[in-house]
């Protein structure tokens, strides 16, 4: 690698606000054959929004208040597009004791004397709760590319909570171009399968793997390694981490948390989807130059 091609390469990411953080990131850059995608904050907004109230058995406000007593208490994404809905609705408030958060599946708590449950179908199933008749209004939800948020109240389900968030303007196009570069592109996500599915085929991705547990990205990472592939990250989440830290080449959103910016070896500065396939450009165009 000549110090003149890196410096050049180094410029004119920079210029277009792609960092990277040394010499070796725009070298491993044009070597990516595969690019895995983090769906919440990276493909989409991450800013999520209630957009489908359903109650079972309770009044709407009634479910929103104890759901909002319990999202409260969480600092998840989706627990504050609940509170937001909520407070903006007036569905009036009350306290959760025994709070207890269950990461990549939930909450859970009590909030006037009733246990209230929030979550997704796998913290149903730890639960031993039956969805019912809520099964199939909760499929239609995925199908239509929402999370839909399950709601029990003593043991019973109680209700849904969709929340749609919506892909970034430039996702399908990143996607797109990444494909005429001959890269694969896969989402990974803890959120729902059918949900993913629906993104994913939206934005023309190839493959998803989603279900998958906060700890358990990195290790779906070596995964797509296996064969000595070569293959980057692209996360925003402290949950990404140490994904990005896995991959050949981590990339981090510049809207993301600090600890995604300080573990991968490039940031885009934009949070702009598309510019990753300018990332993976840049380096090509920089080893060319070293040949
Ligand atoms: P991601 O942010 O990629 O969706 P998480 O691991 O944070 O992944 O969460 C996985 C899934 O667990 C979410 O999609 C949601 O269905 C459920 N979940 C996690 N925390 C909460 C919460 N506080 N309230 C409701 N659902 C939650
Ligand atoms: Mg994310």
């Amino acid at each position: 690698a000549t110090p003149t091609a890196i410096m050049v390469g180094t410029g004119l990411g920079a210029k277009r606000g792609v960092l990277f953080k040394n010499a070796m990131a725009l070298e491993t850059s044009a070597r990516v054959q595969a690019v895995v995608m983090d769906k919440t904050g990276t493909l989409t907004k991450g800013e999520p929004e209630v957009t489908d109230l359903i109650a079972d058995g309770v009044d709407e406000d009634e479910l929103l208040r104890l759901v909002a007593a319990v999202e409260r208490e969480s600092e998840h994404p989706l627990a504050e597009a609940i509170v937001r809905h909520a407070e903006a609705r007036g569905s009036g408030t009350s306290q959760a004791v025994k709070f207890v958060n269950v990461p990549g599946h939930g909450a859970t708590a009590e909030v006037d004397g009733r246990r209230v449950v929030v979550g997704n179908r796998r913290l149903m199933e730890a639960e031993g709760i039956d969805l019912g008749l809520l099964a199939a209004r909760r499929d239609e939800l995925a199908a239509s590319g929402r999370t839909a948020v399950i709601v029990a109240v003593d043991g019973r389900p109680a209700g849904l909570i969709g929340i749609a968030d919506a892909p970034r303007e430039t996702s399908a196009a990143a996607v797109a171009a990444l494909h005429a570069a001959g890269v694969e592109v896969i989402m990974l996500t803890g959120d729902n399968e059918a949900t993913a599915r629906r993104i994913a085929e939206k934005l023309g991705i190839d493959a998803v793997i989603a279900e998958v547990l906060p700890g358990e990205k990195a290790s779906k990472i070596v995964e797509l390694q296996r064969g000595g592939r070569k293959v980057a990250m692209v996360g925003d989440g402290v949950n990404d981490a140490p994904a990005l830290a896995q991959a050949d080449l981590g990339i981090a959103i510049g809207a993301g948390t600090d600890v995604a910016i300080e573990t991968a070896d490039v940031v885009l500065m934009r949070s702009d989807p598309l510019d990753v396939p300018t990332a993976l450009a840049i380096g090509r165009g920089t080893l060319r130059k070293m040949r």
